[in-house]
C-alpha cells in the first residue's frame, strides 16, 4: 500500500475544503493501491465527512490530546474524532514540536492513548539544519523514535513513520533522493532490529509533482507526507497519480 496524505495546516475554510473534496471526488480515485489521506482542520472534518464516498479517501486529524476527557481547554479528544469517522492522527508534525513544546515524551503519551483506542497514527520525525550540519541526523532520529515508540505495543497496528527534515518542509528545498534513501533505509532497518517492526515510511518536505517520481524510485518511500501542495487539488491529483504510476 502506498500513502499519499495531505495535511492543510491552518488552511482551507470549510467551504475551501468541501470545494477540494467535490473536486477530488470528481476525479478518477480507482486505483486502490494508494491511500488517499486528508488530515484537514477540525472545524472542516465533520463537513468533509458528510459528502466523502470515495472508499480510497480516509480523513485524519492533525493532532490529538492524550487524556480521553476532562479539563483541557482548547482540545480535542480521541472519541470526538472517532464519532466523526476519522481514522488517523498525524503526531509529532515539527511545527508542534517547535511552536506548542510537544516533545517526545508528550507524543509517547499520544500514540499510547491513539494506539490503545483505535486511532492510526502517522509519526512524524526529523532533524533540522544545524543538526543535519553537525551530522546528527541519524542520533536525532535514533532518540525521537526510541522515546514515542518507549513501551508502546506497535504490532498489529497501522502505523505510518514520516520522515520529514525540518529544513525541508515549506522551504521549497527537498531532500535529494541520495539523502531520502539512506534516512529511510536507516529507519527502516533501526526499526525492524530495534521493534522488529516493519511499517510504511513516507517523505515529506517540499513535495511537488515535479520533484516526486525520482523520490518514488525509492524502494523504501511508501508515499508522501504533503504540505503546500496539496492545497492544490489538481497539483495533489497529479501526485496522487504519480505514485500510482508505479
Ligand atoms: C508538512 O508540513 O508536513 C510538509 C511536508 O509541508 P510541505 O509539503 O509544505 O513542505
Amino acid at each position: 500500500m502506498k500513502y499519499c496524505i495531505a495535511n492543510w495546516k491552518m488552511n482551507l475554510t470549510i467551504s475551501e475544503s468541501i470545494l477540494f473534496l467535490e473536486e477530488l471526488q470528481k476525479k478518477n480515485l480507482q486505483n486502490t493501491k494508494t491511500k488517499i489521506i486528508l488530515c484537514p482542520s477540525f472545524t472542516s472534518l465533520n463537513d468533509i465527512n458528510n459528502i466523502l464516498f470515495s472508499n480510497n479517501i480516509e480523513l485524519g486529524a492533525q493532532n490529538v490530546h492524550q487524556e480521553l476527557k476532562g479539563a483541557f481547554t482548547g482540545e480535542i479528544s480521541i472519541n470526538m474524532l472517532k464519532e466523526i469517522e476519522c481514522k488517523w492522527v498525524i503526531l509529532g508534525h515539527s511545527e508542534r514540536r517547535q511552536h506548542f513544546n510537544e516533545e517526545d515524551v508528550i507524543i509517547n503519551d499520544k500514540l499510547n492513548a491513539v494506539i490503545q483506542n483505535g486511532l492510526n497514527p502517522i509519526l512524524c520525525i526529523g532533524e533540522n539544519q544545524l543538526q543535519r550540519d553537525k551530522d546528527e541526523t541519524f542520533s536525532v532520529l535514533k532518540s525521537q523514535l526510541n522515546t514515542a515508540l518507549y513501551n508502546i505495543n506497535i504490532k498489529n497496528i497501522n502505523l505510518v513513520i514520516a520522515y520529514e527534515p525540518i529544513w525541508a518542509i515549506g522551504t521549497g528545498v527537498n531532500a535529494t533522493c541520495k539523502q531520502i534513501d539512506e534516512v529511510i533505509n536507516w529507519i527502516s532497518e533501526f526499526l525492524l532490529q530495534e521493534f522488529s517492526i516493519k511499517v510504511p515510511i513516507l517523505y515529506g518536505g517540499s513535495v511537488t509533482s515535479s520533484n516526486c517520481s525520482s523520490m518514488l524510485d525509492l524502494e523504501k518511500v511508501s508515499g508522501f507526507l504533503i504540505g503546500t501542495s496539496s492545497l492544490d487539488v489538481n497539483e495533489f491529483y497529479s501526485i496522487y497519480s504519480i505514485i500510482n504510476e508505479r
